[in-house]
């Protein structure tokens, strides 16, 4: 089923993110995951790219398990930074023999490598240079991704939500947010984007953290600010492993509820391929779900 129409028929609409194993792993690890988070019952499970080759195959592969071997709807992610317009093709190719129907669009990150070139007349520059190319052959819904506090490179809100404008109107269906913690930020966002006329289906992006160090990943890698009470659990709970997962279950879980009640789109479930900690996220907030929707 396209994406764009379970956002057309349903509210809020519940997804996970899950990542290929590393290439060194067997395939099969993906699959107590994907097995942990059927019964939960996502709308969607959308599966990480790496770029650079790494585990760009495994996102096929798996998106493809999602879908045909656990009746569950698969969004693949595809970044255009590190591959050929070619490479691209041939991707996508791959995505529609497995039946593959929702590709969330992807500049990617830019390469460390120095030797590197940008722009490059054969690769894409942007995420919205891909989402043309795939809008052209019709047959895909295209999600891409937003940034409620702004992309790391770009240092310009207004700037940023011009470019984001720009890439939903070359053909975007629906859109995921980098992972935040602030519901108040993303409410900001949101008023941010109806004033720049940007009408599309946004799902809001929440990580649980369970560890200072995925912590001090999360904000060398993305803008997501910190609120007090954020670090006031940290701060209280670091050197006490299992208090501090259990802190971070509810902190997502407290997110979700206000998000759920202010009326949001989606919720789209970092999972990091732990399906016992997005369990008990579910299980928080089924009940508030069930009165949601009826
Ligand atoms: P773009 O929308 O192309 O934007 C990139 C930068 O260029 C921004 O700073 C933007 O302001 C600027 N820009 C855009 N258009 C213009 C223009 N016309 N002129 C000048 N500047 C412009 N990375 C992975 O490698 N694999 C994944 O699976 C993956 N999944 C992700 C899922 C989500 C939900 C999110 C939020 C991010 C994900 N990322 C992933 C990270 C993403 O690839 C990086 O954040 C990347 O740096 C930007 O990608 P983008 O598609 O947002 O780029």
């Amino acid at each position: 089923m396209l994406i764009k129409d379970i956002f057309a028929t349903k509210k809020p609409v519940i997804s996970f993110e899950i990542f290929p194993p590393k290439k060194d792993s067997p395939i099969e690890t993906i699959y107590n995951t994907i097995e942990g988070l059927k019964d939960l019952k996502p709308d969607f499970i959308s599966v990480t790219y790496g770029a650079g080759g790494s585990t760009t195959n495994r996102t096929v592969e798996i998106a493809s398990l999602i879908k045909h071997k656990y009746g569950l709807e698969a969004l693949a992610h595809l970044t255009c930074i590190a591959a050929t317009k070619q490479e691209i093709e041939g991707i996508l190719n791959s995505l529609k023999d497995n039946g593959i129907e929702n590709i969330l669009a992807l500049r990617g990150d830019l390469p460390q490598d120095p030797d590197f070139k940008f722009p490059d007349p054969l690769h894409y520059q942007y995420a919205k240079d891909l989402i043309l190319h795939i809008q052209s052959l019709g047959s895909f819904s295209v999600g891409a991704a937003c940034y409620p506090e702004g992309h790391l490179e770009c240092d310009d809100i207004e700037k940023d939500l011009s470019y984001l404008k720009q890439k939903v109107d070359t053909g975007v269906d629906f859109l995921i947010t980098q992972l935040f913690f602030d519901n108040e930020i993303f409410y900001e966002f949101l008023d941010h984007m109806a004033r720049a006329r940007i009408n599309v289906p946004v799902t809001a992006g929440i990580m649980p953290v369970l560890n200072r160090k995925q912590i001090e990943r999360i904000t060398s890698l993305c803008k997501a600010s910190l609120t007090k009470k954020f670090i006031r659990i940290m701060e209280r709970y670091e050197h006490n492993p299992e208090a501090l997962k259990e802190a971070g279950i509810a902190y997502a879980t407290e997110q979700i509820i206000d998000l759920l009640s202010w009326g949001v789109d989606g919720i789209h479930i970092y999972t990091m391929n732990r399906p016992e900690v997005t369990r008990k996220i579910v299980e928080n907030m089924s009940t508030i779900r069930s009165v949601i929707s009826t």
